[in-house]
């Protein structure tokens, strides 16, 4: 069986002691088994990255960058097999996975561009002969702590900025599907990142809880479940740490009167059960406005029935299997808690079938229609392929659900009114909007976060969010007197 380890220090380490199965959800079969870090392990992963720090920081950003446009060579050269990577322990189909690596690839494309990123500002003559400037500097040693669903692309939104501004980072990805970051750091390495600057560290709540109240760690960057993200900003901050921790979600689309039905029944399709629901911005609840819910829901039905599940190793799939055993139980109880609650289950995925998969965590699409707000299954993040409908009157009331659901990551309104677009997206108490567009996951270029119980901290992830949280500021007032400088017990003013 093999063991997968952690990369410390530009290597490969031991295994640990103490390790956890990795399985393939397609078939499930225990593929290999990952190593937990210890606290001691842990100590390690930051002490290579304390160690690297100084010399990282001091190299120039052209350099820095250069690396990083290196890397992406590679990445391209190799897509295929980081994606059959993210496949085989994901369980999400391949196109799907070459998706996810190529949004994380346009992080790394903003992060090259990191020389111009840095730029400070720069003030002369604030006051006679006095000039005033900032600098944006590195923080240190910073750390990624990433969920399941997005093995490479979640990661790829912290370290490449991270990186580019001069940190040295620490990885630790999910435990269910670690195999990605280790090809990812072995890459970094072959582009010329110095050894320590890049570690990947495989555990978890023992590696996480230590990497929170470690000394040399002075931020932290977190995606993945609510009551974790909560865990981690609220324990992080408490030891001084900078912390952005983005959590779960329960993602609105409004489909309004006007909208183009067979469109946003297309586009619904693809949100809610693309990567089989596993996804922080797919959609959840479809929101039906005034007299279109009959209509909508018999096409979501049409379509729902038509889509394509097995191993997503095979090609022209639409659909792979859930992560777990676990977490199949639970979103199957999720579904018949939604029947015991009234909500009315049009197409039911529970007794899917897959040849070859038997043994495999899948779960066919599920439709409900006639979801009551004060049901379970509209009020909790499922994170499988669940889609409810919520019928409602008219525009108020679809604002009003989404602004008061305890959620903020995403939403999108569908509609041929531009008024109605934009009052929507004025209104909306949410992160990432879309019109007609359902899932709005912005570019590397802008940032992602969401709003409420999606989003502790106050910095979004990459683009210049994502220079900000990684970089302090420093703030520096200058002259250079000829003569000499006299005692001022006044508050200094421009003279
Ligand atoms: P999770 O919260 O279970 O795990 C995320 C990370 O936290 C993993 O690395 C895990 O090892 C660690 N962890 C888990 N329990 C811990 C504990 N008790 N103490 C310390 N660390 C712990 O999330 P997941 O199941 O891997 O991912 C799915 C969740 O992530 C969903 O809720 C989804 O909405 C969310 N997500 C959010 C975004 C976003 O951008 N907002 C993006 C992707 C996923």
């Amino acid at each position: 069986m093999d063991v997968i380890t952690h990369f410390i220090d530009g290597k490969l380490s031991e295994a640990s002691d103490r390790s956890g199965p990795v399985y393939n959800p397609a078939t499930g079969a225990l593929a290999a088994r990952v190593s937990l870090a210890s606290a001691e392990e842990t100590d390690c992963a930051v002490s290579a990255a304390h160690k690297a720090f100084p010399a990282w920081a001091e190299t120039p950003a052209l350099q820095r960058a250069r690396i990083l446009f290196r890397f992406k060579a590679i990445l391209e050269a190799r897509m295929d097999e980081l994606t059959e990577c993210v496949t085989r322990e994901h369980g999400k189909v391949f196109e799907d996975a070459r998706g996810e690596i190529i949004r994380g690839m346009e992080v790394v494309e903003f992060a090259c561009g990191i020389p111009h990123l840095l730029k400070g500002e720069y003030s002369e003559q604030v006051g006679r002969s006095v000039d005033a400037y900032s600098l944006n500097q590195p923080l240190g040693v910073v750390v990624g702590i990433t969920p399941f669903n997005f093995p490479a692309m979640v990661p790829m939104w912290m370290w490449p900025v991270a990186l580019a501004c001069g940190n040295t980072f620490v990885l630790k990805p999910s435990e269910k599907n670690p195999s990605a970051s280790l090809l990812i750091a072995q890459w970094l390495k072959e582009a010329g990142l110095p050894d320590g600057v890049f570690n990947v560290l495989n555990g978890d709540k023992e590696a996480v809880d230590h990497l929170l109240t470690h000394p040399e760690v002075e931020a932290i960057s977190f995606v993945g479940s609510t009551p974790i993200a909560e865990y981690i900003y609220t324990k992080g901050c408490s030891y001084g740490k900078r912390v952005q921790a983005l959590g779960g979600a329960k993602n609105h689309l409004v489909v309004m009167p006007d909208a183009d039905i067979e469109a946003a029944a297309n586009a619904l399709i693809g949100a809610a059960y693309g990567s089989a629901g596993e996804r922080c911005m797919a959609i959840s609840v479809a929101v039906a406005v005034g007299a279109v819910g009959d209509d909508l829901v018999a096409r979501l039905a049409e379509k729902a029935r038509e889509l394509k599940i097995g191993n997503g190793l095979e090609r022209g799939l639409d659909m792979g299997p859930l992560i777990s055993e676990a977490h199949l139980h639970k979103v199957r109880n999720y579904v018949a808690e939604g029947e015991r609650e009234g909500a009315r289950l049009v197409v039911d995925g529970r007794d899917v079938t897959v040849p070859g998969g038997e043994d495999g965590y899948f779960l066919g699409p599920c439709l409900f229609d006639k979801v009551g707000t004060e049901m379970r299954i509209y009020q909790e993040e499922i994170f499988g392929p669940v889609l409810c409908v919520v019928r409602v009157p008219d525009y108020e009331r679809a604002l009003r659900l989404i602004n008061e659901h305890e959620f903020g990551n995403g939403t999108a309104i569908f509609t041929r009114s531009g008024a109605v677009a934009r009052k929507f997206t004025h209104e909306v108490k949410v992160g990432m909007v879309g019109v007609n567009v359902p899932i709005p996951v912005p570019m590397a270029f802008h940032a992602f976060g969401g709003w409420k119980r999606s989003l502790f901290g106050s910095n979004h992830v990459h683009g210049m969010e994502g220079v900000r949280f990684y970089t302090r500021r420093k703030a520096i007032t200058q002259r250079w007197p000829e003569g000499d400088i006299a005692s001022e017990f006044v508050m200094p003013t421009m003279k």
